[in-house]
């Protein structure tokens, strides 16, 4: 029988746990946004997962919004991702650090969604991946810098972990200790959607850019959709440039549609990295791209990369899966249509209430945000009430809805979210904010 889910319960089990976590991992956590720290309180210990549920400790059920932080496009343990994975223990063994053929089966199926895709190399995260693209877009065009957007999270690679000072054309800071002065002075920033601020960081340091690096659909500020026209002019200026034009796909991969934003924009970038989906919920990532590019990768040219669990069996069996799936039945039309059901129903509430909001949706991705400015870029993102935002995380959290557990981040749907998660998901929401 679950224990009962009352604010004083939750509380005090988690804080148990939590403390107990924090004597023998920092913070108590793997990765920093899991503590909650921008919503106050203490996180939730997840036990299990199943279809669009999750479940704590103590038996306390969540309807989930985070899906592994949008890893998990078909929910939680789903059964064709199970019984792949099984197969892989009984039958297979765990790791070789040799070829397999499934490896290639993956990246062909990659390369058959995503044709941009000329050539794929497998990794084990989100990180490996963005780090190594501009380590190749450095290789192949002999140059150092690279650019970057602010509120755009590409890793925790020391060249990702600046953000722009005040103006375009300023030296990044960095947002962690630990980062050499000289990367500084290679990563510079951009404005989301301002191409201006891109043409004056290009005519600042001519002949110096390697890379422009972007999330197509930026996740990491809360969901904020570059506009097409900007991103067409960012293709435009990398090629008159020789400049490698990466998107970052690691959030959008097969999230937003088969073929990735290249499909969803009409616009071709040279290298793209993946990762979330494309595991299933298992470590595994890529980058790929144009065939020119990508044959500088070692051992056939010299940008050199490696991984021991690189093209894990596991985690490439359950990747195999969930892009065969995707290939069978593409699932966007049926999240598209439920996540605008969905911010209407949100859009409908908040205005009874009348209270100040945007909301960001797109596809299977969107975030609420407490502010009356259109939200744009990281600037806009920035003018939200964080502490509106925490009351009404808590306030769902209590009635059973596990959303990000800060403002700017996105809130994913999956498959199995049912019309009834909805339904609830909606009254919590009335209640939260009331
Ligand atoms: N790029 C983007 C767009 C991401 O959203 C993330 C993670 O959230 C990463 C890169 C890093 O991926 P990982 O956490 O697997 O290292």
């Amino acid at each position: 029988v679950p224990a009962p889910r009352t604010v004083e319960a939750l509380t005090e089990r988690k804080a148990t746990y939590f403390l107990r976590a924090k004597k023998v991992i920092p913070g108590g956590v793997n990765s920093p946004v899991r503590a909650f720290k921008s919503v106050g309180g203490d996180p939730l210990f997840i036990k299990k997962g199943n279809g669009s549920k999750i479940w704590d400790e103590d038996g306390n059920e969540f309807i989930d919004f985070v899906c592994s932080w949008g890893a998990l496009l078909y929910g939680h343990s789903h059964p064709r991702v199970q019984s792949a994975l099984k197969s892989v223990i009984e039958h297979i063994g765990t790791s070789f650090g040799a070829p397999t053929l499934r490896e290639v089966e993956f990246a062909e199926l990659i390369q058959i969604l995503v044709p941009a895709a000329e050539m794929v190399r497998l990794v084990s995260s989100g990180t490996e991946a963005t780090m190594t693209a501009i380590r190749i877009a450095r290789g192949y065009t002999g140059k150092d810098k690279i650019i970057k957007f602010e509120g755009c999270y590409h890793g925790h690679g020391d060249s990702f972990l600046i953000k722009a000072g005040s103006g375009a054309t300023t030296m990044g800071t960095p947002d962690s200790l630990g980062i050499p002065k000289g990367f500084l002075q290679e990563t510079l920033c951009a404005e989301f959607n301002n191409i201006k601020s891109v043409e004056t960081l290009l005519n600042a340091n001519k002949n110096q850019i390697a890379a422009i690096i972007i999330e197509p659909v930026a996740g990491n500020m809360g969901v904020v959709p570059a506009h097409t026209d900007f991103l067409k002019e960012l293709r435009k200026l990398c090629t008159l440039n020789n400049i490698v034009l990466i998107f970052d796909e690691v959030m959008t991969g097969f999230r937003l549609s088969k073929g990735g934003s290249s499909e969803l924009y009409s616009i071709t970038p040279d290298l793209i990295t993946f990762g979330k989906i494309i595991g299933g919920g298992l470590p595994v990532a890529a980058y790929c791209g144009k065939k020119e590019i990508m044959s500088y990768v070692s051992p056939e040219g010299g940008v050199y990369q490696a991984g021991t669990l690189s093209g894990n069996p596991l985690a490439v069996a359950a990747g195999i899966e969930i892009l065969t799936m995707i290939k069978e039945d593409p699932p966007y039309n049926q999240l598209n249509n439920q996540a605008i059901f969905f911010t209407n129903e949100l859009k409908y509430t908040l205005k009874k209430i009348g209270m100040p909001y945007q909301i960001n949706q797109v596809g299977s991705m969107l975030s609420l945000f407490f502010t009356d400015v259109p939200v744009t870029n990281y600037a806009n993102a920035k003018t939200s009430d964080t502490k509106k935002f925490a009351v009404y995380f808590n306030k769902m959290l209590e009635q059973g809805i596990y959303l990000p557990p800060s403002q700017f981040e996105a809130m994913f749907l999956s498959t199995q979210i049912s019309d009834a998660d909805i339904s609830q998901t909606i009254e919590a929401f009335t209640h939260a904010l009331n």
